[in-house]
Parts: C-alpha cells; structure tokens; sequence
C-alpha cells in the first residue's frame, strides 16, 4: 500500500453524485482541506445516483471480504442514521430473493451463505410457499431469502443534503463546470475547466460514466473502461400497485454483475419493474434514440470486447429482445409473480445508465476499484451498491489516501 499523503490543503472533488458529495462533505466537516467539488451538468444527481432503484442494500450478494461487502455494511447505516438525523424518508420495505425452480436453489444457498458472512440482519431462510406469501402474498417460489431491514430511499435527496453540510463546512460546489484538463506537475495536480485553472494538492476523481476519460487525461491506464449498460424500468399500473408490499428479487445469474429485473416500492410508493441491463449506444444513453460513435466504436474496438462477447453474447442478445419487446420484459417478471399481467406494465420510466468497469481482457470487474496517481485518486468502479456505500467510500478515501482515521459515530 501507497504511504498516506501529507495533510492536504487544496482539494479537488470531480464529479457531483453521491460518491463525490459526500466525499466533499466528509472532507469539509473534518476540515481536512480547502474543497472545491466540479460537476459538469447544473444539477447535481444528474446521473447515475439520480437513475436507480433507490435501494439501500444490506449486503446480501457480495463476496466476503470485498470492498463492496465491507463498504455496503458501512454505508448502510451510515445512510440510515444521516436520514434519520436529516428528515429523509427511509423506510425499511425488505427484500425477498425468490428461487423458483430447483436450478435456483444452488445460486440461492450461495446468496444465503454470502448473506450471513457479511452479517445481514435478522436475514431468513424459507422453504415454505405458505411463510413466502405472509411476506409478499403475490409471489410464487419454491425457496427464498428474507432481508427485512434492506430499505428504500430517495439518494437525489440525500444528495442534496449532503451539498448542504458540505456547502455549510466551507465547500464551494461549482455546477456547470466540466473538468477538461488535468495535469500532474510534481506533487500537484493542476485542473481545468472552460472557465479557470487551478493547483490542488489532491485531487480525487468520482466521474461516474466518465470515470475512465477523466483518468486518461490525469494520464492513467487506460483499463478498466466504462461499459454504459441501460437498466429500463416499467412503472405498474395502480391497480397493480398491490403485487408487492416491498421488493421481490430473482436469484441473479453468478456470470454477471447485474441483480435481474425485480419489483421495488418507492419511497413515494409507487412500484416499478426494472432495472434490466441493456448495453447503451453511449455513455449517456438513456434511450436507444442516443447514440455516441466514440463511445460505442471505442467499445468495438476494445481489446476485450471479443471475450466479452462470446461469454455474454446470450445475455445480450436476452436483454436487447426485453428492451424492444415488452412481452419479452414482462415474461421474466411474471416467473416469480404470476398474477402480473401485460396491461399492468403501464408506461416505461426513466431509465439509468450503470458505469460498469471493463477490463482489457474482457472481465467486467465485480468489486469497487480505486487508483492513485500521485496527487490523483481515482475512483474507476463504483457501480450498485456504490450509493448505499457512498458515505463508506468516502471514509475509505480518507483513510487510505489521506492518512486519516474516522472519527467514531
Ligand atoms: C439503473 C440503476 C440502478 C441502481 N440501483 C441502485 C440501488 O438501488 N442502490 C445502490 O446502492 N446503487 C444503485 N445503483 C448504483 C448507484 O446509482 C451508483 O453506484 C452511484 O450513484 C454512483 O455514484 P457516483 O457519484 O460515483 O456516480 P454518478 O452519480 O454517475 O456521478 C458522477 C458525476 O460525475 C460528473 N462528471 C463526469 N465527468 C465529469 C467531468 N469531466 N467534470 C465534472 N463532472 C464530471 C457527472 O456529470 C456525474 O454527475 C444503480 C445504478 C443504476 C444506473
């Protein structure tokens, strides 16, 4: 491991989602440093952490031992108690993963083991479809998982009140303003906007869907690249509204770093069906009418991009025919609650584009990954449950770059 930084005085955020405000929060509280935090659009939360489900994970499905199963812990009560302590709505709905056939069973033992290493609370194994239903009445299974305290939040809430304490700590929090350049000049690091350019002593970069460009131009590898992958939803209708009390989840497939289409209540109680995992035609691809050919001949052209191919080819081709035909979307959904019907999927919502890191060789890479160069600390993966961990995340930074211990709760 890289010895800690010297106590650094100018500090540079790039980027405005969860990761980066609360990172900028945790430094400015701490008075850590001079905080300047860049997000190019005029908003914060424009990206991913104002696209997703809004689940506050409780570690169900990541290897023991990951950074992810560590962080996710964390950061879920970090979570929890900032919203308690802030008046945001955080309500505990709990998650039920339903196996619904025997090929499900050896997938959803793995899910249980995992579960209990990384400590999720009060989790339940059920073999009965009679104790499946006291949970979600609608559900059919035949084995499942219980996580009752897995909860629901707004995370563009969050981060707003994040942006608060930290505005309200002395960090300047610049909206509209691209990073373009950034240079390493000895112990430094120089970053530029349209606007200005100025010296920090540490930068760390939480870039989201651009966290591979902003890392070439501090002049890192250019692995592992961003693979933007779509998750479309579908809202249902209110008279389905009742299908599910909190959130019904398949078992996921172990090839492939994404949890499958399942029903999630919102804070604001309305249910949507979603995300699935479509590979975008751009970084920012929200639909399939925005296309970027830099971003989708860069993928082609990746050295990977052959392996990745013949591993997940099926996949792919699974989830384009979702996206394009609903009947295809609403048959996997229907495997684990049989009452839905297609009338029930009432219009789709706003989509969510996942920064999935991608290895040279193909891999899409599993866990949290975070580089440093110098001055530069680069946050190159934080896809789900990276918004449950954001406050974890940003206490990792601190104390393995920056040297500094967290202060106890
Ligand atoms: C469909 C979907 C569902 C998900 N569901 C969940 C869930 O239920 N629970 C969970 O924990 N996680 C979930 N996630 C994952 C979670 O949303 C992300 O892991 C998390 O939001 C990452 O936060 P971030 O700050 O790293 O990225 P982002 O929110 O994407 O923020 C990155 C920011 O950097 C800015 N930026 C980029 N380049 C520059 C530049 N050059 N200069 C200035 N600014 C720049 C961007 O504009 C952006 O605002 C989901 C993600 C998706 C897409």
């Amino acid at each position: 491991m890289l010895p800690p930084l010297a106590r650094p005085r100018r500090i540079a955020v790039i980027g405005g989602g969860i990761v980066g405000v609360a990172l900028a929060r945790a430094l400015a509280v701490r008075g850590l440093g001079e905080v300047v935090v860049y997000e190019k659009e005029r908003r914060l939360a424009a990206h991913q952490t104002g696209h997703n489900s809004g689940v506050v994970h409780a570690g169900l499905y990541y290897a023991p031992g990951s950074l992810k199963a560590e962080l996710c812990t964390r950061g879920r009560g970090q979570i929890r108690d900032f919203c308690r302590e802030k008046g945001l709505p955080y309500r505990e709905v709990g998650k039920l993963v339903v196996a619904v056939d025997e090929s499900e069973l050896g997938p959803l033992a793995e899910i249980e083991r995992r579960s209990r290493e990384n400590g999720v609370p009060d989790l339940e194994r059920i073999d009965d479809p009679a104790r499946m239903r006291e949970i979600e009445p609608h559900v059919a299974g035949i084995a499942a998982v219980h996580s009752p305290h897995t909860a629901i939040v707004d995370y563009a809430a969050i981060t707003e009140a994040l942006a608060h304490d930290a505005r309200g700590a002395g960090a300047d929090i610049r909206l509209g303003s691209e990073v373009t350049g950034l240079r390493i000049i000895g112990e430094t690091a120089h970053v530029a906007t349209p606007h200005d350019e100025r010296e920090f002593d540490l930068v760390v970069a939480c870039a989201g869907l651009q966290s591979d460009l902003v890392a070439k131009l501090a002049g890192a590898d250019a692995s592992p690249r961003i693979l933007p992958f779509r998750g479309e939803y579908w809202q249902l209708s209110a008279e389905a509204n009742d299908l599910c009390h909190g959130m019904i989840y398949p078992v996921p497939d172990p090839r492939f770093p994404f949890l499958g289409v399942h029903f999630t209540r919102g804070v604001y109680d309305d249910v949507r069906l979603g995300p699935s995992a479509v590979p975008a035609l751009a970084r920012e691809g929200y639909s399939w009418a925005r296309i970027s050919l830099k971003d989708t001949l860069g993928s082609i052209a990746w050295p990977g991009a052959g392996a990745l191919l013949r591993e997940h080819w099926y996949m792919g081709v699974d989830e384009i025919s979702a996206s394009l035909l609903k009947r295809r979307y609403f048959e996997k959904a229907r495997r684990f609650v049989p009452e839905l019907a297609m009338t029930h999927l009432a219009g789709k919502s706003a989509a969510g584009v996942r920064a999935q890191a991608w290895g040279r060789d193909g891999s899409l890479i599993d866990d949290f990954a975070v580089d440093r160069l110098g001055p530069v600390t680069l946050i190159r993966n934080a896809p789900s449950p990276a918004a449950t961990s954001s406050m974890a995340i940003a206490d990792h930074v601190i104390e393995r770059f920056l040297g500094e211990r967290t202060p106890a709760a």
